[in-house]
């Protein structure tokens, strides 16, 4: 038995369409969608990561506005990039690439006004998704949720186990999956016999940031698994999971590349044509 791929690039592409629809029509009606781009220091993952979702926001007819900024900002100027952009009338989301530099704290991601947060970590928006209330969900764990949805599983009853508890995939992902009526296993590196626990997950996801960590002697049989590490690795890019052996024991699994990764930046133009119409929303008063 060989796993299905379960195909990203593909359903980002589809997700693609019926954005370029609803930017059609806010066009229509005078509103020109426009994400910020905020990128700290040259590290080059990240600057090919911002590169990605800027040639998405051209597809899609969103405008960008591309901040480049020196390694060694201080924390208090970078807040100002920010608060200059929240107040900016043009610019309707903004995205402040991470990792950070090591001396700058990530509570700057907390001066970004949550009306334009598309990344959906500001804690209002963390809260509001805690509460089953959310606006902008963090794109990633939303891609999650919509990649397998695609393959026409059932969530609700299954057995979830996510590998990782970060705030910008780990904790969101299990959130939405416990929203689907999953059970919800969260497990982290002070995890003892972690195959213990993968090996009851009928979905399994994992956001470890170790490539190839992840084998097939620690898959459920049939499971589904969401590989979401990217590890740059002898030129290229590789998961967290060992995809030849975990293929021959799971059911369906994402590639790396072309599983998570396009619909991380689906995930953002959704959010950011949604900042868009909210926003056209509140100012009509409609
Ligand atoms: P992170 O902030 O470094 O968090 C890693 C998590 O993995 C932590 O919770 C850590 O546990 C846990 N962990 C580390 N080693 C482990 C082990 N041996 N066993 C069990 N758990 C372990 O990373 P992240 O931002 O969540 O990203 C994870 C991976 O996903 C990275 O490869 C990143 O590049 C990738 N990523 C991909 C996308 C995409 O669009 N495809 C988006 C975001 C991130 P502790 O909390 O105990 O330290």
């Amino acid at each position: 038995m060989t796993a299905q791929p379960i195909d990203g690039t593909a359903l980002a592409t589809k997700i693609y369409k019926k954005l370029g629809d609803e930017v059609k029509t806010l066009l229509q009606v005078g509103v020109q969608p426009c994400l910020a781009t905020v990128l700290v220091g040259d590290d080059p993952a990240s600057r090919h990561y911002v590169h990605k979702k800027q040639e998405a926001c051209k597809l899609l007819r969103i405008e960008v506005l591309d901040f480049q900024l020196n390694s060694n900002i201080s924390q208090d100027e970078l807040v100002s990039v920010i608060e200059e952009l929240n107040g900016n009338e043009k610019v309707n989301s903004i995205l402040v690439q991470l990792p950070l530099p090591n001396h700058i704290d990530e509570t700057v991601l907390h001066s970004i006004s949550p009306d334009k947060d598309v990344d959906g970590l500001h804690p209002l928006n963390l809260g509001l998704l805690l509460q089953g209330k959310e606006r902008f969900v963090p794109c990633t764990p939303k891609g999650i949720i919509r990649l397998v949805k695609s393959t026409g599983i059932l969530i609700e009853s299954k057995h979830v186990v996510v590998l990782g508890r970060s705030n910008i995939v780990g904790k969101p992902t299990a959130i939405l999956f416990l929203r689907e009526n999953a059970t919800v296993t969260i497990c982290h590196s002070k995890t003892p016999n972690l195959a213990l626990f993968t090996t009851q997950a009928d979905i399994l996801v994992v956001a470890i940031g170790k490539p190839r960590f992840v084998g097939g002697s620690m898959v459920k049989e049939r499971a589904v698994v969401v590989d979401v590490g990217i590890t740059k690795s002898g030129g290229k890019f590789v998961g967290d999971i060992n995809f030849e052996s975990v293929s021959k024991v799971a059911r369906l699994i994402t590639p790396v590349p072309g599983g998570v990764g396009p619909m991380t930046v689906a995930m953002l133009m959704e959010n950011t044509v949604l900042a868009a119409q909210m926003q056209f929303k509140n100012k009509d008063g409609s």
